[in-house]
C-alpha cells in the first residue's frame, strides 16, 4: 500500500536498516527506533502519524511486550505486526495479550512481512471503512443485551460508554458473535482467529476473554454473555434468559 506510514521498532541496526530499504522500496513512508522508550514517545507525543507498526519483542529496555501494553492503555490502536523469536509460541499469545495484531516468527522471509504488512492495512482499511459482505455477522454494527459493537469504528458501546477494541479483540468478537450459541473450543478460536497451528498453550485465550468480559458483560464476575463451557471452550449467547 504505497504511502503507508510504517514505525520500525528493531534495535539490531542491520535489520532496521534492511526493513527500512525494502519497504520504502515498497512505497511505504519508513520511520525507524531502536527502543521501546523512543517508539513510545513517537506515538503516544501526538507528532507522528502511524498506519502500521512493526515491533521486536526482544528490545532494550522496555520490551515488545510492554509498548504494546502501553500504547493500548494510553489508546493508541496503531495496527501491530510483532517479531517474536521462532519457537517461543508463548510470545505469540503474550503479544496477543498485549495488544499486537497479528506476529512472524525470526527469521522471517521479506515478502512474508510486506504481506503481513499489507494484510493489517487492509484490515484496518475494512474495519475503518465499515465495508460489509454478505451475511449478517459481517455487517459493521451488531447489537446484543443492550450494547452495540461497531466493527468499523472498532468500537464496543454501552450505555454511553464506548470502550475502543484491538482489531483482534473485533475479530475475537466477530468469530464469537459469528457462531452464537455454539460452543466454540479454545483450539478452534486459536486456529480461525489467530492462526495458530502450533501446539499452543491456550491459557492466553482465557485471558483475552477475561478482557472481553469486562467490555460486554455488567458483572465480569457472573457472565451471562461470555460463557465458560467447561472441557471445551466457550459460547457466546446474545440475548439470555432472565436469570431467576
Ligand atoms: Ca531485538
Amino acid at each position: 500500500m504505497n504511502g503507508a506510514r510504517v514505525l520500525v521498532v528493531e534495535d539490531e541496526e542491520h535489520l532496521a536498516a534492511g526493513l527500512r530499504f525494502n519497504l520504502e522500496a515498497e512505497g511505504y513512508t519508513v520511520e525507524t527506533v531502536g527502543d521501546g522508550e523512543a517508539a513510545l514517545e513517537l506515538l503516544l507525543g501526538g507528532g507522528a502519524d502511524f498506519d502500521v507498526m512493526v515491533l521486536d519483542v526482544m528490545l532494550p529496555g522496555k520490551d515488545g511486550f510492554e509498548v504494546a501494553k502501553e500504547m493500548r492503555a494510553a489508546g493508541c490502536y496503531v495496527p501491530v505486526l510483532m517479531l517474536t523469536a521462532r519457537g517461543r509460541p508463548e510470545d505469540v499469545l503474550r503479544g496477543f495479550e498485549a495488544g499486537a495484531d497479528d506476529y512472524l516468527p525470526k527469521p522471517f522471509e521479506l515478502a512474508i512481512l510486506l504481506a503481513r504488512l499489507n494484510g493489517l492495512l487492509r484490515r484496518r482499511e475494512w474495519h475503518s471503512r465499515g465495508q460489509r459482505r454478505q451475511t449478517n455477522v459481517e455487517t459493521e454494527l451488531y447489537s446484543f443485551g443492550g450494547k452495540t459493537i461497531d466493527f468499523g469504528a472498532l468500537e464496543l458501546r454501552a450505555r454511553g460508554r464506548v470502550v475502543r477494541l484491538t482489531l483482534m479483540e473485533a475479530e475475537l468478537l466477530r468469530y464469537l458473535v459469528g457462531n452464537a450459541g455454539r460452543p466454540v473450543s479454545r483450539r478452534e478460536i486459536l486456529e480461525d482467529v489467530w492462526n495458530l497451528r502450533e501446539d499452543t498453550d491456550t491459557r492466553a485465550i482465557d485471558n483475552f476473554i477475561v478482557r472481553l468480559r469486562r467490555h460486554v458483560e455488567d458483572d465480569p464476575s457472573s457472565p451471562r454473555h461470555l460463557l465458560t463451557v467447561r472441557g471445551v471452550g466457550y459460547r457466546f449467547v446474545p440475548e439470555p434468559a432472565e436469570q431467576t
